[in-house]
């Protein structure tokens, strides 16, 4: 597991240290804070913590805070838990709105350069004015204004003396250029809007492209490791760090300095890498968010989410997220993954990570008829049976017992091999029993089973080695705790909800089935499970005591997987 990962992301890291090019490598995790993280930043925090954390550099958060309208404080908040939670630590807290100041200065650098230019079209004309794949773009008329025009437009800009949209700050770069990226980008837009971090003093905000290339120049970021989409944006990221040139413009980051922060400016490199996509989710905020909002959820951290909180609240482990992210890998092709992946890793993980219990989901009373009404016993389980270190716990058996309701059959089916009338099972770690009747309802439904237990199959015994065809799970009725048990499948029903096909959208494919309330039975030893603690309830999955509603005398548990295999027998 902790083999020596290979990949061509390490593979240039690793030859910038040895060439000297770097001393120390620096990475940073940029998300904006206009929701909640989900699984595929999940990789993009393994790769960015991960990759600084095995090469002895450092690794920022930075919230890529330049749009405010659709920020808030409660998603920067979660996604701190959510880093943390993963298993990673900041070296520094930043937010590109520490930098406005920088950015501002920046962009007049451009203009003294003649390097950007004010421009008046609104937004509809610089569509129209930029091409298309084909077809070059067009100069914007006001591309060839003064440096000093451009200069007091700008100042008069940022003192908020114009209305949303009808100006912005444009790089002067070419309209001709194959790469429509570098078709003269705005980098400064006008919205009198209140950002949370810098209030109402700024009335321009910086577009994506400039401000995240300079934050990374200015942390001294070495490495800015982000996903595929921004592979034709690159020359324009080099554009903007090149012209600025913070590194050799010291000056230009005074307002940093005055306020303490070091002084780390570099040029720094962009490599692009694929995006994580499984199949049976959807993971754009927009359409997480819309689900939230439409109420087809119970919000961010409905366990049926691929957000961070909510595969958490369903029993996802940090450790099986950076096992499915080490799986997966890393490459230049994106792809949309099977879901198997994901639930593999956290079976994998699980398999060795949780404490086997008992319970029961869909209950059946049976009765061992040759036992007394009193009878009760404390039998001994091992916790764990690939692992002792994991110890044993106390278990209750007595006369009466909850088994699964589809363990027994009246009618077996054929190769059934577990509870007919007339037929024998073992009870796990308890001995064999044989049915003698089942008792039915006026309806003519089974409502329990007498059965006889083979009192020459208790563990230990010689005729516990007996061969019965299978071996059911129970739980003591008068011992077990009653439980809410959330059985939770795929949220989306077809492999593709994004396909968007047939006038159908991701709305028509929620899977009607996703989520199945039952009162269950759980041994004892599982009602006392802490928040968030996982089981694998044998032969029914791996479940997690809910991390909100979980009580001890209430408890509370959601499935996170099922088991591939049953019991071989
Ligand atoms: P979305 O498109 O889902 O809204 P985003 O890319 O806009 O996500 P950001 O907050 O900007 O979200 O993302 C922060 C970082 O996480 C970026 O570096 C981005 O490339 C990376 N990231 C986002 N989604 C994925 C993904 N599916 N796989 C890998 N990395 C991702
Ligand atoms: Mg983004
Ligand atoms: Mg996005």
């Amino acid at each position: 597991q902790e083999a020596i990962r290979q990949d061509f992301i390490r593979q240039i890291v690793r030859d910038d240290l040895a060439s000297g090019k770097h001393a120390a490598i620096r990475t940073r995790f940029p998300p904006e804070p206009n929701g909640y993280l989900h699984i595929g930043h999940a990789k993009a925090i393994c790769l960015d913590f991960g990759i600084a954390a095995e090469f002895g550099g450092r690794c920022n958060l930075r919230f890529d805070d330049t749009n405010p309208a659709k920020e808030d404080p409660e998603y920067v908040a979660a996604i701190q838990e959510d880093v943390r939670w993963l298993g990673f630590e900041w070296a520094s807290l930043r937010h590109a709105s520490d930098y406005f100041d920088v950015f501002y200065r920046g962009a007049e650098k451009l203009i003294r350069q003649g390097d950007a230019f004010v421009c008046d079209l609104s937004a509809d004309e610089v569509r129209e004015y930029r091409g298309t794949l084909t077809e070059p773009g067009r100069n914007s008329p006001w591309r060839d204004r003064s440096v000093e025009e451009n200069l007091d437009l700008f100042r008069r800009m940022r003192a908020g003396e114009f209305a949303d949209g009808c100006r912005t700050l444009r790089a002067k770069i070419d309209m001709a250029s194959g790469n429509i990226a570098l078709r003269d980008p705005a980098i400064y837009r006008i919205k009198h809007v209140e950002h949370q971090n810098t209030g109402n003093a700024w009335p321009i905000y910086p577009m994506y492209d400039y401000a995240h290339s300079l934050s990374d120049a200015i942390e001294g970021i070495t490495h800015s490791l982000c996903t595929l989409e921004f592979e034709d944006r690159r020359p324009l990221y080099d554009w903007c760090v090149d012209k600025v040139d913070l590194a050799g413009h010291p000056e230009l980051l005074q307002p940093l300095l005055d306020r303490g922060f070091p002084l780390e400016a570099g040029k720094p490199r962009q490599i692009e890498f694929s995006r994580l996509n499984f199949n049976y989710l959807v993971m754009s905020k927009r359409k997480l968010l819309a689900l939230v909002e439409d109420g087809l959820v119970d919000g961010w951290d409905d366990p049926r989410m691929p957000t961070l909180q909510g595969i958490r609240r369903r029993g996802y482990t940090p450790s099986a997220l950076r096992l499915m992210v080490d799986r997966v890998g890393i490459s230049k092709q994106n792809s949309l993954l099977d879901i198997s992946i994901l639930e593999g890793a956290l079976r994998d993980d699980l398999d060795a990570a949780a404490p086997r219990r008992m319970a029961v989901v869909e209950p059946l009373k049976l009765v061992l008829t040759n036992l007394g009404p009193d009878h009760e016993e404390a039998l001994t389980f091992p916790n764990h049976p690939k692992d002792a270190s994991f110890g044993e716990r106390s278990l209750p058996f007595s006369r009466e017992l909850w088994i699964e309701r589809e363990d027994f059959a009246e009618v077996p089916p054929k190769g059934f091999k577990r509870l007919t009338v007339g037929g024998d099972v073992r009870l796990r770690g308890a001995g064999i029993v044989r049915c003698d009747e089942a008792v039915k309802d006026a309806a003519g439904n089974v409502v329990e089973l007498h059965c006889t237990l083979d009192p020459d199959s208790r563990p230990g015994m010689e005729g516990a080695n007996r061969k019965v065809k299978g071996t059911i799970h129970w739980v003591s009725a008068k011992h077990a705790v009653p439980a809410e048990i959330r059985l939770y499948d795929r949220l989306f029903s077809v492999p593709d909800p994004d396909a968007d096909e047939g006038g159908k959208t991701y709305r028509d494919h929620l899977n009607p089935d996703s989520r199945r309330t039952v009162t269950g039975y759980v041994e004892p030893a599982a009602a006392q499970a802490a928040p968030e603690q996982s089981f694998q309830f044998e032969r029914l999955g791996y479940f997690v005591a809910d991390r909100r509603d979980h009580r001890v005398d209430a408890p509370v548990f959601n499935r996170s997987v099922t088991l591939r295999d049953t019991w071989a027998q």
